[in-house]
């Protein structure tokens, strides 16, 4: 494994799909050295790793060609820090619901997803959502056929919620980011905002590693 040197770690963002750039870009701002992850070699260089958006039926098949799922899966083990957005969440998750059968899972999070969520009321939304350990005001999210967590285990930590679903009179509040120990994830994409503070807040988990 790397050595940070000083302050200024290196984070590996999973190159196999999605939006890599933006989330290259927002780790470099967060004050990290952002390394592009296609293999298990990479991967032994980094002090922590992004698992950006996309579609993480795709990724899951991915990980297994670039023969990234057992390196991962044993890194994540090991407490290597990891932020997924996203697919990215839905990978760590213990479990996902309406995935496809041949889905596998990083594990990480224990908790329980659901693909797709609020595509049922709408495919896409924005919202300011409070997010706890992030200063500065709320932080507006982006969903894009997002995920969210259903069923969070113990040792998982709610960072913010949507209190309401848009366009829907259901008022229960869905969970949107969360943390467990060094494994952060959020449903939605903050690569997208200009906002930099969640992934400062990874960096933070990375250095604190
Ligand atoms: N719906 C996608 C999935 O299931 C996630 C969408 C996204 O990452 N923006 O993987």
């Amino acid at each position: 494994m790397a050595i940070a040197t000083g302050a200024r770690p290196v984070v590996g963002v999973l190159a196999l799909q999605g939006d890599v750039r933006e989330h290259a870009a927002m780790v470099e701002r967060a004050g990290a050295r952002a390394l592009p992850v296609r293999r298990a070699s990479e991967l032994s260089e980094v002090d922590g790793l992004v698992l950006p958006g996309g579609e993480s039926t795709t990724m899951s098949r991915l990980l297994e060609t670039f023969e990234l799922l057992e390196p991962l899966r044993e890194r994540i083990a090991d407490g290597m820090p990891a932020f997924g957005s996203c697919a990215g969440m839905i990978l760590l998750a213990r479990q996902a619901l309406d995935g496809r059968p041949d889905q596998r899972q990083l594990g990480g999070l224990d908790v329980v997803v659901r693909r797709n969520a609020f595509g049922r009321q709408v495919d896409s939304f924005e919202a300011d959502l409070d997010f706890t350990g992030i200063e500065g005001g709320p932080v507006h999210a982006v969903f894009i056929r997002a995920p969210w967590v259903e069923k969070a285990g113990d040792g998982v930590e709610v960072l913010a919620s949507v209190p309401e679903m848009p366009g829907s009179e259901d008022a229960a509040a869905r969970i949107v980011a969360v943390r467990q120990g060094a494994v952060l994830a959020t449903s939605f994409h903050p690569e997208l905002t200009g906002d930099e503070r969640v992934h400062r807040l990874f960096v933070d988990l990375v250095r604190q590693a």
